[in-house]
């Protein structure tokens, strides 16, 4: 029987509408959300995102601000633009678009942001923090399916999940979130990567499996279980000559072979990717919420 597919736009869209009336009560209090977005130098994926970042934000009442500079801008410029961002009261989040250009320490930079507006959840303090289970902030892609599988109710407490990837961005706070002793989390973690030995049979122990590699279709139905939920954060371009782009998107698992074994499984797109933003918007109105409290 094929999988239920786990449908992250309609997940996403939920989250938002939940947003909105977060954001209406905000408003009677004078309160409107902020995020800032920098972007330094013109990596076209990377206006993508910003923009789509944007535009979310419109769509559900929070103002945002896209602070441009060019790929020559310096650590001191950069610096100084976080600085400005973290003492402005109108602004409740924080981030800096990656790639930055080689010439700047992204830790450096990661470091000045508050932690009090790191939306992104990437500062050491919420990284930290989230090992103690107490972030200010989730990181956005490991929260998105964190609550993908709250909202299909699949239960993770002693469940072995076995995650590929083991990035700062997903791999690693995924399985810190993972391992809470908590609701919706108590599972057992194992985390592959480019030197795990025996990655098929790894894979086929898992009753949940996470795939965030970055490797077009690696996981095909022979490495999952019977019955096993497929989240696949993959993202990866691969020529078509059919289409107008001349690309599409497909995931770090074979979507087709697999969704006739599993018993849920993430489209690519449409199943974390939305999610993404959704969670960002999430920690923003969070923000503003603390701002407002804090008033
Ligand atoms: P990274 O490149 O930072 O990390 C990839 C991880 O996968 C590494 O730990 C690497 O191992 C491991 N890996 C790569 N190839 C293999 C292999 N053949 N066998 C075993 N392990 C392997 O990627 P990210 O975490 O940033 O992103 C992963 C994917 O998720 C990408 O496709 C990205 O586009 C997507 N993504 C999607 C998001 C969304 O919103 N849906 C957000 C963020 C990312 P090692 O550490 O040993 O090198």
């Amino acid at each position: 029987m094929a999988a239920t597919l786990i449908d992250g736009k309609k997940v996403s869209d939920e989250i938002k509408a939940e947003l909105k009336a977060r954001i209406e009560n905000l408003r009677h209090c004078d309160v409107i959300p902020g995020l800032a977005a920098v972007l330094i130098g013109n990596n076209p994926a990377s206006e993508t995102y910003v923009s789509s970042k944007a535009k979310a934000c419109d769509k559900i009442g929070i103002y945002s601000e896209v602070i441009r500079r060019e790929a020559v801008a310096t650590q001191d410029e950069l610096s100084d633009i976080i600085r400005e961002l973290n003492r402005r009261s109108d602004i409740d989040g924080i981030l800096v678009q990656s790639p930055l250009p080689e010439h700047i320490d992204e830790l450096a930079v990661t470091l000045l942001i508050s932690p009090e507006k790191d939306v992104d959840g990437f500062h050491p303090f919420n990284v930290g923090m989230l090992l103690l289970g107490r972030p200010l902030f989730r990181s956005c892609t490991p929260y998105g399916v964190m609550e993908l599988l709250r909202r299909y109710d699949i239960d993770t407490a002693g469940k072995e999940v076995v995650i590929l990837g083991r990035s700062n961005i997903v791999g690693k706070p995924l399985a810190a979130m993972l391992v809470q002793k908590e609701k919706f989390a108590n599972a057992t973690v194992t985390i592959c990567h480019s030197r795990t030995a025996n990655i098929k049979e790894v894979c086929r122990r898992a009753d949940i499996l996470i795939a965030a590699m970055g490797q077009a279709e690696f996981v095909k139905a022979d490495m999952i279980k019977d019955g096993a939920v497929v989240i696949d954060v993959g993202i990866n371009r691969m020529p078509d000559l059919s289409s107008e782009k001349r690309y599409k998107l497909v995931g770090d698992v074979d979507f087709v072979a697999c969704r006739n074994k599993a018993s849920f499984i993430t489209p690519v797109p449409g199943g974390v990717g939305p999610m993404t933003i959704a969670m960002l918007l999430t920690n923003t109105v969070l923000s503003a919420e603390r701002r407002l409290a804090g008033a």
